[in-house]
């Protein structure tokens, strides 16, 4: 029986964690759950799995929970603040930690989980993306395991020569082919692009995500969050990565070996298989999931990414190829973008405009200590709500 930390419980990846955890609760023991502001669903979530521990980060909302997990007779105990996020995802009783917090507010509870040397299944790809190389260092210093659960990096995994742990480099692989659904507006007149919806571009043809992702895939953000994620956990530099539009999401990615063998992830688009998988690993348990109906699919088609309808693919490439604090730079502008246009401040056209003004009006450093994965992030940030403020508000 291992212990569980989820972080970011009843966001879209949290909640199909827990949906798994419940058809084996003769495998796990939820220790720790943790929420920003839907602190209904979380008290659920209590009432089902009775952890040790909840976490809210704010202090007014986390007292007004503990007095409610008092009334329901809940032994629970309720924290509150970051601090108090990387301190359920260290505990000596928590094994693995599913890190599903949206955005960069997850990388010191994922670095922490890291560091403790945990089983980290990481959804939370921008906490990587920030930090790069010394969220990686500190995996291969504290024996930590990393599994993916983004499905493309899972399929990936899934793929690689046997006993393959994440970080360490495999010379029999020529080639990734990173598999992008291509998103809502793959086959959307150009110039319709200027006048989409924030509900317009969550509406994602196979996948049910966060709006933050959503919006993600819509610009192939996601697509270019995923190919510097793979760089890392695969130890390839980004010339033997290459995305592949596959618009049925049906593979979730292939990995090309030397000798020409081409391996292939496939399965339904349903996010249960990756965490099932990594929860398991490295046997097998039932996900939930309905079996892969290929009559059904008909077929499978797959196009080159059009890099001038997509210009955030671009910029990941290059914020890759540029390395130091530029990921950092590119993931900053992008969380304050997306934001703004789900908020109704900007066009999604302005989305990767926003992104290259940041990426450009910095000055390249290293990214080598948390001080500087932080400032560089806080910069950028302020950079972006700047150029917004100026140039694209309407
Ligand atoms: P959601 O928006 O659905 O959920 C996010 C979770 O994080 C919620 O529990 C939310 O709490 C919590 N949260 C939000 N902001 C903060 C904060 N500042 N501090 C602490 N907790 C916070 O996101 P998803 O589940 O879609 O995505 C989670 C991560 O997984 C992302 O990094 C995404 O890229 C990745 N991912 C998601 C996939 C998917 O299918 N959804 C697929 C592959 C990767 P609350 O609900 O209380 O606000």
């Amino acid at each position: 029986m291992k212990g569980i930390c989820i972080l970011g419980s009843t966001g879209s990846i949290g909640v199909n964690t827990l949906d798994v955890l419940g058809r084996h609760p003769d495998r796990y023991r939820v220790v720790a759950l943790t929420a920003n502001n839907n602190v209904d669903l979380l008290f659920e979530q209590c009432q089902a799995h009775r952890p040790a521990y909840a976490v809210l980060l704010d202090g007014k909302k986390s007292a007004e929970f503990r007095e409610r997990l008092k009334k329901a007779g809940l032994a629970t105990r309720v924290l509150c603040g970051v601090e108090a996020l990387e301190e359920v995802a260290s505990l000596p009783e928590v094994d693995s930690v599913m890190a599903a917090i949206v955005g960069g507010a997850g990388l010191l509870p994922t670095l922490a989980a890291a560091k403790a040397g945990k089983t980290v299944l990481l959804a939370n790809k921008e906490a990587l993306v920030m930090s790069g190389a010394l969220f990686m260092g500190e995996v291969a210093k504290s024996g930590a395991e990393l599994l993916p659960i983004d499905s493309e990096h899972n399929a990936i995994f899934q793929c690689m020569p046997a006993n393959y742990h994440a970080g360490r480099h495999a010379p029999e692989v020529r080639r990734i082919l990173l598999t992008a659904s291509g998103g809502p507006f793959l086959n959307k007149e150009l110039h319709e692009l200027h006048d989409v919806t924030p509900d317009e571009a969550c509406a994602h043809p196979n996948w049910v995500m966060g709006r933050k992702i959503s919006v993600d895939s819509a610009t192939m953000m996601n697509k270019g969050l995923e190919v510097i994620e793979a760089c890392l956990l695969f130890n390839l530099p980004p010339e033997q990565l290459h995305v592949v539009v596959h618009p049925q999401s049906v593979i979730h990615s292939m990995v090309d070996y030397v000798d020409g063998t081409v391996l292939a992830q496939m399965g339904n688009p349903d996010m249960r298989i990756p965490i099932a998988h990594a929860l398991a690993w490295p046997d097998r348990f039932e996900s939930g999931a309905e079996p892969l109906d290929l009559f059904a699919v008909g077929q499978l088609n797959f196009q080159t990414p059009d890099f001038q309808r997509f210009p955030n693919l671009r910029l990941a490439f290059e914020a890759v190829r540029a390395g130091g604090i530029m990921p950092t730079v590119l993931n900053a502008a992008n969380e304050v973008a997306v934001a703004s246009f789900l908020g109704g401040r900007i066009r999604f056209t302005s989305i990767p405009a926003i992104i290259e003004h940041c990426m450009e009006s910095t000055a390249q450093r290293s990214a080598d200590s948390i001080h500087c994965v932080l400032e560089a992030d806080r910069e950028a940030r302020a950079l972006a709500e700047g150029h917004i403020a100026q140039r694209h508000s309407h």
